[in-house]
């Protein structure tokens, strides 16, 4: 699944290429992708004008001028293709759907701009684009239960403090892949943010102390904003909305790094297991 930066990526690349757009004509071929009510989609999205791209933990919305907004939820092998002749993007799923000819066997929903073409493809079919009134959006279950987001800069020190602390009997990795804890932590920020704060990602939220939590999310921070100025960074392959494969790994400071030496003190990295993930730590850095 994308993370949170790759998802912002798409978000900031689509920005650029469907706002203002109108939209022409839409097609489906698999109803539990774009399970709309055709009369309403017929009403608020035919003929609707893009009017904002944005993104909640990693789910991206797109608020129309009916007041409707379609919300794209990527999931595994979900991806976003936007085509107009010699313009081509895509973001999400690496497969070849990204520069081969659409639509293709993958290509679920086609949103015809008639100026070019943003294509919803998804093997797998677990992902889904839903068209929903603007304001219902936060109502559905999904954001309902969804935490802070993490560079929300009105999510205070105090409260993320809270929010982890309301999770005291698990490891201090397992609160935060936790998504009603705080939004879009997935297992490579996770990695990167409890090394940066020198907290051991099996250390119980109970043992740590304030002033630990708080470099923690510091350290969330930081990962997730350098991985989104180089492009999304990516756990195996995800490309970028320009069709880049994102570059986060090479900064990475522990994330897929096992056997090689710890950036702060050199001490070989290792792999382990916590909260049912693979998990890379520095045994000098992180103590447990
Ligand atoms: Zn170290």
């Amino acid at each position: 699944m994308p993370e949170l930066p790759e998802v912002e990526t798409i978000k900031n690349g689509l920005a650029k290429h469907i706002l203002g757009k109108r939209v022409r004509d839409v097609s489906f071929d698999w109803p539990k992708s774009f399970p709309n009510d055709p009369a309403q989609v017929n009403k608020y999205l035919v003929g609707a004008t893009i009017n904002r791209v944005r993104r909640r933990a990693k789910v991206l919305i797109v608020d129309l001028d009916t007041n409707y907004s379609l919300v794209i939820h990527l999931k595994m092998t979900g991806q976003l293709v936007y085509r107009h002749h010699s313009i081509a993007f895509g973001g999400g799923h690496p497969t070849d759907s990204l520069v081969g000819d659409l639509p293709d066997r993958s290509t679920r929903v086609t949103i015809d701009f008639g100026a070019g073409r943003l294509y919803f493809n998804d093997q797998r079919k677990f992902g889904w684009v839903r068209l929903l009134p603007t304001p219902e959006v936060d109502e559905i279950d999904f954001f309902k239960k969804v935490g802070p987001e993490p560079l929300d800069q009105t999510l205070s020190v105090k409260d993320f403090i809270d929010r982890v602390r309301r999770r005291k009997g698990t490891s201090i990795k397992a609160a935060i892949l936790d998504q009603s804890v705080i939004a879009g932590v997935g297992n490579i920020y996770a990695d990167e943010s409890l090394h940066y704060a020198k907290i051991h990602p099996a250390s119980l939220v109970g043992d740590l102390a304030d002033k630990q939590l708080s470099k923690l999310l510091e350290g969330i921070r930081h990962s997730l904003t350098v991985a989104i100025e180089s492009g999304g960074s990516t756990d195996r392959n995800y490309v970028d909305a320009e069709g880049n494969r994102g570059s986060y790994l090479k900064y990475a400071r522990v994330f897929r790094r096992e056997g090689q030496p710890c950036p702060v003190c050199g001490t070989t990295i290792e792999k382990i297991r916590v909260a049912g993930r693979g998990t890379h730590v520095c045994p000098k850095c992180q103590r447990h």
